[in-house]
């Protein structure tokens, strides 16, 4: 397997939707390829971390709250003159 192979079904690699001897070939790969490494471990837990936040909701009064304080610092960062 080339790094571009690899890149090509990263997405199926993600999704575990390929087959056990591709899995094989993969994990050979990125023992000795630690750029194909890298992109795999960022990608894995960016997704991962976006699933987690998917199922995790704030309740309404919480994400306001958390909203108007988010707002106050942004305006506050861009000064007066920003202001309408
Ligand atoms: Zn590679």
């Amino acid at each position: 397997m080339t790094c571009k192979e690899f890149l090509a079904i990263l997405d199926d690699v993600i999704d575990e939707s390929i087959s056990p001897g591709m899995r094989s070939e993969i994990e050979v790969h990125l023992r000795k390829c630690g750029h194909c490494e890298v992109v795999f471990n960022t990608v894995r837990k960016t997704i991962e971390i976006y699933r987690c936040h998917e199922l995790y909701e704030f309740p309404a009064e919480v994400s306001e709250s958390l909203h108007n304080a988010i707002m106050d610092r942004c305006r506050a960062a861009k000064g007066d003159s920003q202001s309408s």
